[in-house]
């Protein structure tokens, strides 16, 4: 999301957001980085392949999915390079075959489910402020109309912690109720995990069945966050008008100076922020390191 009005949020935006806010809007609004994170490169690679897989028709289809999905993998993976002893071509392809050989249309339902949207976008503007969200998955019910989301996430391992932290996800709460809100069904979330070398493991978890309090909860802070985004990239037009300053210049600055921060977060999954160098140098020196050390980079909204 660049600096630009009406403001677009997404589910796994929000999630960052929450944890700490300065790290979404220098990664988020103003678009910085100091490198391409190579999971996350890693996972685009993941979500491509099974994408086409079952725009292909899935297991049902046999080998012809099976090959267009590998496929386009691979040709992503050229694309993107993911850099890193963990992420190789040959992992990758050793998990896509975990995954093609394990999942299911439907997941862990039973019953009767036709495919409803495979990697689709879709946005609602809920007070001038665009909610938009990709479903990787979500299956119909023949009998009663309800949809499953189903959202692939890849991880280093899959345990009781993994399964643990997607009972309070907002993310999958934000995916629900914009479900909920544009189709008016009931909707299901399940998670399918997918773990990394040596031995890649298939899990599904289903998440709770968050009733509509908890999600409006979910919803707010998706709310929260946009008003805060508008707040800020107002004040970068305010601020340029008045000094007579690039629209840019005033929202980097306001980035590194101006924006609530969580030092709590620094160093989530044992894996230092990339911020924190600038988060830690005197203020002085921040908006200077940011042109200096930091990449903008001109990306459409992440996996979420
Ligand atoms: S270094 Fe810490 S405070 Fe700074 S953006 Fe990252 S998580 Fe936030």
């Amino acid at each position: 999301m660049p600096v630009r009005l009406p403001v677009v949020g997404s589910p796994s935006r929000t999630e960052t957001a929450c944890r700490c806010y300065r790290r979404h809007y220098l990664q988020d609004v103003i678009q910085y980085e100091l490198y391409r994170s190579p999971a996350l490169s890693f996972g685009t690679v993941m979500h491509e392949g099974v994408g086409v897989f079952w725009q292909m028709g899935g297991p049902q289809a046999g080998l012809m999915s099976y090959a267009a999905g590998l496929e386009a993998m691979t040709d992503e993976w050229k694309r993107l390079l993911p850099d890193g002893a963990k992420h190789t071509l040959e992992s990758a392809t050793k998990m896509y075959e975990a995954y093609t050989a394990n999942a299911v249309l439907a997941g862990p339902f039973p019953g009767d489910y036709t495919p409803f949207l495979i990697e689709k976008r879709n946005e609602l503007e809920f007070g001038g402020r665009i909610l938009s969200y990709k479903v990787d998955r979500a299956v119909e019910n023949q009998d009663d109309g309800s949809l499953v989301i189903l959202d692939l996430k890849t991880a280093s391992k899959i345990n009781d912690k993994w399964h643990g932290n997607f009972n309070r996800t907002l993310q999958m709460k934000l995916y629900k109720y914009a479900m909920m809100f544009q189709y008016e069904r009931d909707v299901q979330v399940c998670i399918e995990g997918l773990s990394k070398d040596p031995r890649p493991k298939f899990e599904y978890h289903i998440c709770p069945q968050w009733d509509h309090d908890t999600l409006l909860e979910a919803f707010h802070e998706w709310e929260r966050h946009a008003i805060m985004d508008e707040e800020f990239i107002q004040m970068a037009f305010d601020r340029s008008t008045e000094e007579g300053r690039e629209v840019w210049d005033c929202a980097e600055e306001i980035g590194v100076l101006d924006t609530p921060f969580n030092y709590g977060d620094c160093y989530s999954y044992f894996i230092e922020c990339p911020f924190y160098r600038l988060c830690t140098a005197p203020p002085s020196m921040r908006h200077l390191l940011l042109k200096a050390d930091y990449t903008r980079v001109e990306s459409d909204l992440d996996n979420g």
